[in-house]
């Protein structure tokens, strides 16, 4: 029922739409999800289970009735909290096209010097484009880009920019979608939505990234580190956070050589 719920929603309204509507939406679900046998890291709430989430086809069990974390927001937060100084050091942050559990709390952090861009969403702080940021060189300590590479036509564009507004020894995380089956592929001539959901795997995908991913980060010029939190972390925890789906669970810290 909820799955069919969200699946229409996630269908006929704009994504700007579900941003505003989707605090009010959490208040109204919250009740139905009161339990213990899940658990958020981002708002440390626990519930009965998450909710289902997903264009077109929802699936089971993703997004937090609190905050509306999905798994891979989750295991980015234990990321930065455990292995980074990102809650406790002076950085200068930007953050394009923020998401919606991180917003307000990063925002909130006094250690951080912190920027929100976006193409064009009027809660940004700066109207940014990736692969031609209207920002001074070696500027920013670090960058957040996520789920937003997989949209762009020129990737390596935009790869050097964010590279380029990195301060020497500054580092950026660049979360994609990734199929852990292929090697990174695109094809500019498909533009037909159904064909971009069937090969990249979303209507507005322009192409589909894989298991190479770390080294298209590296030919961009970046020291690429895999972190693997997501396995060292305990089973039953990792279970009871739902941190990855498949081809999640390796973290890439990309960062500007000295
Ligand atoms: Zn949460």
């Amino acid at each position: 029922m909820m799955k069919k719920l969200i699946s229409i929603f996630t269908k006929i309204f704009p994504r700007q739409w579900l941003i505003k509507l989707s605090y009010l939406f959490s208040l109204l679900v919250r009740p139905f999800y009161i339990g213990n046998k899940v658990e958020c890291p981002v708002c440390g709430g626990h519930f009965r289970k998450f909710l289902p989430y997903g264009y077109g086809k929802a699936m089971d069990n993703r997004l937090c009735p609190k905050c509306l974390s999905l798994e891979r927001h989750r295991l980015l937060w234990l990321y930065l909290k455990e292995k980074t100084d990102f809650f406790t050091a002076p950085l200068k942050v930007l953050h394009f096209a923020p998401e919606q559990p991180f917003l307000k709390r990063f925002r909130a952090l006094k250690n951080l010097d912190y920027t929100t861009a976006d193409l064009d969403s009027p809660i940004a702080d700066l109207h940014l484009d990736v692969t031609a940021i209207d920002q001074p060189s070696d500027t920013y300590d670090v960058v957040i880009c996520n789920h937003v590479l997989e949209h762009v036509s020129d990737a390596n564009k935009a790869f050097a920019e964010i590279k380029r507004i990195l301060k020497p020894g500054g580092w950026a995380i660049l979360l994609v979608p990734i199929n852990p089956d292929v090697d990174t592929f695109e094809d500019p001539s498909i533009i037909d939505p159904k064909e971009r959901q069937r090969l990249f795997g979303q209507y507005d995908h322009v192409r589909q990234f894989g298991r190479d991913y770390a080294d298209v980060l590296r030919k961009a010029g970046f020291k690429v580190t895999e972190d693997r939190i997501y396995y060292e972390i305990p089973d039953k925890q990792r279970e009871r956070m739902h941190l990855a789906r498949r081809g999640e669970e390796i973290i890439y810290r990309c960062e500007k050589l000295a």
